[in-house]
């Protein structure tokens, strides 16, 4: 039975019981086989052996299986009831009224959680899976701050010490979650570092070096490689991080059986690909072999236009080239840190379960500039009174553009959004935008070399 609070001009809200117990896999429903991470060296398929050595045994199990759920540990359960979740599906009614729209805007409520984004629904598994087998030290690398935020909290709540690698331009710009992440007893070091071989020898090349997420994701990878009893949590894009995301589309198909509707357009923001995944995986599962009833739309910054402008190709996860390499579409590894507020949507690739569904075209995928969205976030905070993240506020204009699109057709579709995070920390990011002071920016010509071809 399902119970909680479920009205259609508010939204629904479920209790702690009605949780989901598993994760969703989507590999064996995809249209077909996912192309294998390959070695950097041998550009042989990455063995689970490897794998082990950088991440925890039960996550590196997840990213290999063909099995369709996963069970949610007790743990684990105990503390997402506590973030709390499930968390309510909200109605911008507000917003509709202010559009003259007659479509209905849904939101999921990802922001409520005490890091203020959706992070802590991968981030809390792995630091518990890692916690489990022993593992003393987890470490990993953060942009903007968000997946650093969760990762500290979550190891905090499992008893696990944490070193967290961040971009250090951000770090400087935006201390707000260095603090959280300190506060939550974490070791913070700014990227690139003297703790790696890598960061110093970026630093000596340059001692003002401002840092990028795949440098970071580099010093982590060495550090852990350095350490036998530190292992890498990361925060999206691979198979176990999409999957433990799907806590959030099992739950609004849940919310919106309830409510007796279906959803016509389930759009979000894209910056590896995990939330939006994890929030529509549940739905295509049914659509992908079954009747399509819904537009699936990722939405990604024009700075950073991996699956609108960029290839479908093999690329490195990482700038220092150590990890594999990964089929995926990207706008290349060495693509240089995009001046954009939205943090979360900087890096270069996306998950590759996701890139295969978007080249398939089972999900399609759009761009906007940062001041189309925080045009859209300010009307967002105006009507709904939520800071939204930069990020999410990507998923946000998509779907006012839709709903205005529905103005003129007289359709009254069911639009959803993922509000994967709030923007309460990104505060000098509205005031830029408020001052006229924000810029959009967009990559010249984009163009991947063939790494496979490449001799080492
Ligand atoms: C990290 C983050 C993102 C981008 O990551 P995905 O893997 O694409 O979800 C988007 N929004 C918020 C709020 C984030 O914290």
């Amino acid at each position: 039975m399902v119970s909680g609070f479920c009205d259609i001009d508010y939204g629904v809200s479920l209790d702690p019981e009605d949780m989901p117990r598993q994760w969703y896999n989507i590999i064996p429903d995809l249209p077909r086989k996912l192309d294998p991470m390959l070695d950097p060296v041998t550009k042989e398929p990455v063995k689970r052996s490897q794998m082990e050595r950088l991440f925890p045994k039960e996550v590196v199990k997840q990213q290999f299986s063909e099995e369709r759920w996963f069970d949610i540990p007790e743990d684990v359960l105990d503390a997402y009831r506590r973030l709390p979740r499930p968390t309510p599906l909200f109605r911008a009614k507000r917003l509709e009224e202010y559009l003259h729209t007659p479509a209905k805007i849904f939101y999921k409520g990802e922001h409520v959680t005490p890091v203020g984004s959706m992070k802590p629904n991968t981030a809390l598994p792995q630091a518990y899976f890692a916690k489990k087998q022993g593992i003393d030290l987890a470490v990993s690398e953060t942009g903007a701050g968000q997946w650093g935020a969760a990762l500290s909290m979550s190891c905090a709540f499992f008893g696990l010490r944490s070193r967290i690698y961040m971009v250090r331009v951000s770090s400087i710009q935006k201390p707000g979650r260095k603090i959280m992440m300190q506060t939550y007893g974490s070791e913070v070091l700014e990227s690139p570092s003297k703790n790696t071989e890598f960061g110093r020898k970026l630093l000596s090349e340059n001692s003002e070096h401002p840092g990028s997420l795949g440098i970071a994701i580099s010093e982590a990878v060495e550090d852990v490689l350095s350490n036998e009893n530190a292992r890498y949590l990361l925060a999206s894009s691979f198979n176990y991080a999409l999957a433990h995301q799907t806590v959030i589309g099992q739950e609004v198909k849940k919310q919106l059986e309830l409510l007796d509707i279906e959803p016509d357009v389930m759009t979000g923001a894209i910056g590896g690909g995990s939330n939006y995944s994890g929030f529509i995986y549940p739905f295509l599962k049914d659509q992908i072999h079954g009747e399509k009833k819904t537009d699936f739309v990722a939405v990604e910054s024009s700075a950073v236009p991996s699956t609108t402008r960029g290839q479908y190709t093999y690329d490195y996860a990482d700038t220092a080239e150590r990890t594999p390499l990964v089929k995926m579409y990207t706008t290349g590894h060495e693509f240089a840190n995009p001046p954009i507020h939205a943090g979360g949507l900087r890096y270069h690739g996306k998950a590759p379960s996701l890139s295969l569904l978007i080249n398939e075209g089972y999900v399609r995928s759009v761009s906007y500039g940062q001041t189309r969205v925080f045009e859209s976030a300010k009307l967002f905070a105006q009507t709904e009174g939520i800071f939204t993240a930069p990020e999410s506020a990507h998923g946000l204009t998509y779907a006012i553009d839709e709903a205005i699109r529905c103005k003129r057709t007289g359709e009254s579709k069911v639009i959803i959004f993922n509000n994967c995070g709030h923007g309460l920390l990104d505060l000098s990011a509205y005031n830029d935008y408020n001052n006229g002071l924000l810029q959009d920016w967009e990559p010249a010509e984009i163009n991947v070399p063939d790494y496979l071809k490449r001799k080492n």
